[in-house]
């Protein structure tokens, strides 16, 4: 084995900025290989870049989550590149259109919630599903879905979502799901809840920083074999369903 195949190999969806580039600047600084998955060619290469300033082993994979077929292309170029993938952390997520800060669903425009859902869920069972047999190869593969509490049935914590919050609700029951088949499996599944994060996402306007809400996510990347399934967690702990 070569130097960078003694390595593990995280996967980011959507680590060009905001919580997926803190997401890929931890585990980088923890030693592994990054790979950045994002879908615009300049902001890629220009986090792979800010990655390399920093010393981390990072290269670039092109990835936009609505497509299958560059699901495909994906998983190819992080076999050609490491030949290993150890952790997919499926973070890249939109929250669609909202009017006067909330989606009511009363008002609800059918193809904004279609097109939350093509990224926030299916991207997530499309990415999945082209790294699994990757996953499957290493010997302690760790999935981590980022999703937020407001998809949590039991706190419906913040504003009216109807789009976003039921993408996240369905992303939890899909992260038990995929936990369930791969129950004999080393690859742990787990959702992670960032908590109110200052990105663009939130236009800047929330308490915690983008490293505070990476560390849950990498919390999860790095659990022990004997560690949760299935479970959705924050910093303090598990977030009720
Ligand atoms: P952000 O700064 O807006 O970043 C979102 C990332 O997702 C960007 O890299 C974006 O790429 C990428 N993305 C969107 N659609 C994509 C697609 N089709 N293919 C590939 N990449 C795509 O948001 P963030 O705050 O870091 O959020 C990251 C995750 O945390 C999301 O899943 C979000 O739901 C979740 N979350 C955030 C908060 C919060 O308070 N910020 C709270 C709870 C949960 P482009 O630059 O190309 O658009």
């Amino acid at each position: 084995m070569d130097y960078v195949n003694d390595k593990k190999t995280a996967l980011v969806t959507g680590a060009n900025k905001g919580i997926g580039f803190a997401i890929a600047q931890g585990l980088g600084k923890i030693g592994f290989t990054v790979a950045v998955g994002a879908r615009d060619t300049a902001r890629r290469d220009e986090a792979v870049a800010r990655l390399r300033a920093e010393g981390i082993d990072a290269f670039g994979v092109a990835l936009d989550v609505t497509s299958d077929d560059s699901a495909t292309a994906a998983a190819k170029t992080v076999e050609q590149t490491t030949g290993r993938l150890d952790v997919l952390v499926n973070n890249a997520g939109i929250s669609g259109p909202m009017a006067d800060g909330v989606q009511n669903p009363s008002t609800l425009d059918l193809d904004v919630v279609r097109t939350v859902l093509d990224t926030n869920v299916f991207g997530v069972v499309r990415v999945t599903n082209a790294m699994l047999p990757l996953l499957r190869r290493a010997e302690s593969a760790r999935i981590v879905n980022m999703s937020s509490n407001m998809g949590s049935l039991a706190l419906q914590t913040g504003p009216q979502m109807a789009a976003y919050a039921p993408s996240k609700t369905l992303l939890n029951s899909l992260t038990a799901q995929y936990a369930r088949e791969l129950a004999d499996t080393n690859v742990l599944v787990n959702a992670a809840c960032p908590g109110y994060v200052a990105t663009d996402f939130t236009g800047f306007a929330a308490p915690r920083t983008a490293e505070q809400g990476a560390a849950i996510a990498i919390e999860l990347a790095t659990l022990p074999d004997d560690g949760p399934r299935g479970g959705f967690f924050d910093d303090e702990g598990v977030v009720p369903w």
